[in-house]
């Protein structure tokens, strides 16, 4: 794709950014949820445009928006394309809608020209990353790889409306949700373009940058247990303070944090202090620790490192320290030839690139548990996200375009449709 074509294009897909932030369910405030009528709007809208672009289109059994643009060879495998159009409440424009819209553009360029590719072009525009409405996430993208556990359809809103019922509201078959899953050789791999969602690209002076991997993620409640007392009486070097112990902890936790290599970022977010008053030494604090990173074993080593300080802490003040894990998540690790192939392109188009993890969770992690994935990343303004705020400017848009338009014309070349295998 020439600059100016895929300016145009760019142009293109702010207009319907712009569009599809008019379908919502509140006027003032963009949010569009999983089988609410706005969805099935968005849905009929992207559809419209993927047939301009010269693919079929179909919406399959669990609502995700899906086209197919043909290989050189009727049934050949497919790059999997797409993104989300589901917001949260109060959304920006781009997250989600970015990679969906510009895939289009991908697509509409190759019809405009009549090529046609050894492998066939699919775009995906998942009907539920967020889990705004039901509270569980990724529901699209866990349609193809058909991995919806047994319990979501009975998960219900706000207003008590299961997603069964939902389901059928909007003409949906809750018995057919298997239909959606794809077979393994259907695609090759899958590529995201999304909005960075963080400030990296904007302070590095880039339009684009290449996802290394998908944050993995640890959630613990962690206790300091000391001993409460008069704030008067108690001598300072008889103290068993908790808040003491607990402040000086999280000192480590922050610069131990830093100078680790590799991305790694702890937070202390909630800290409670017992029994709280002016005049009590504090007994026993609660803090919340939340670590994440885009490789688990570093973040692992660092996690552990960092509860043994804990520990070394409380014992030589004369505390007890105890820490309870209960979220974790594994990190996704984008696939390393798709990692090269997106620098390749990213690198033809702006002269250089950047590998950044990714702090937020996106489509492809259900979809990396059965295709390879890669993810490019376009700067947002100050990195704002899940806010009305959230802005990307046209020229960055057709930077974006051009670098998915040069990967996927990798597929092209009747042999070099091995990335990721
Ligand atoms: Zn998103």
């Amino acid at each position: 794709m020439n600059p100016a074509s895929s300016f145009a294009a760019a142009e293109r897909v702010m207009a319907r950014a712009d569009a599809l932030a008019a379908i919502s369910e509140t006027p003032d405030a963009l949010t569009r949820v999983y089988l609410s009528p706005q969805h099935l709007q968005a849905n009929q809208r992207v559809g419209e445009w993927m047939s301009e672009a010269g693919m079929v289109v179909w919406q399959d059994s669990v609502g995700n928006i899906c086209g197919r643009y043909e290989a050189a060879q009727e049934g050949a495998p497919a790059v999997l394309l797409g993104s989300h159009l589901d917001t949260v409440r109060n959304a920006g424009r781009y997250d989600g809608m970015l990679g969906v819209l510009a895939a289009i553009e991908v697509v509409a360029s190759l019809h405009q020209q009549g090529l046609r590719l050894a492998q066939a072009i699919e775009i995906v525009g998942f009907c539920d990353e967020e889990g705004t409405r039901f509270g569980i996430t990724l529901l699209g993208s866990r349609g193809l790889t058909g991995s919806w556990p047994q319990g979501w359809l009975a998960q219900t809103d706000a207003s008590g409306v299961s997603v069964a019922q939902a389901m059928v509201a909007a003409g949906l078959d809750p018995a057919r949700i298997h239909h959606a899953a794809r077979q393994p050789e259907a695609f090759s791999c899958y590529l995201e373009l999304h909005i960075e969602q963080g400030p990296c690209l904007e302070q590095a002076g880039l339009a684009l940058g290449v996802v290394e991997a998908i944050n993995g993620a640890r959630r613990l409640n962690c206790r300091f247990t000391g001993e409460a007392g008069h704030a008067g009486t108690v001598p300072m070097a008889q103290r068993k303070d908790a808040l003491a112990a607990a402040a000086e902890w999280m000192t480590v936790i922050e610069r131990a944090t830093l100078e680790q290599a590799g991305n790694l970022v702890a937070t202390v977010g909630d800290l409670r202090c017992l029994p709280g008053a002016v005049n009590v030494i504090p007994g026993e604090v609660s803090l919340s620790l939340d670590i994440r990173g885009p490789q688990d074993a570093p973040l692992d080593a660092l996690l552990n490192a960092l509860l043994d300080r804990g520990q070394a802490i409380a014992a030589r003040r004369g505390l007890t320290f105890a820490a309870e894990e209960f979220y974790r998540i594994a990190a996704t690790p984008c696939d390393a030839s798709l990692q090269t192939l997106l620098t390749g392109a990213v690198q033809a188009v702006q002269g250089a690139s950047l590998s950044l993890p990714s702090g937020a969770g996106h489509d492809a992690i259900a979809i990396a548990e059965r295709w390879p994935v890669g993810m490019l990343f376009v700067r947002c303004k100050g990195g704002v996200s899940h806010h009305p705020a959230e802005s990307v400017t046209a020229a960055d848009v057709a930077l974006a375009i051009a670098a998915l338009g040069k990967a996927v014309s990798h597929y092209g070349q009747p042999l070099c449709g091995d990335a990721g295998r």
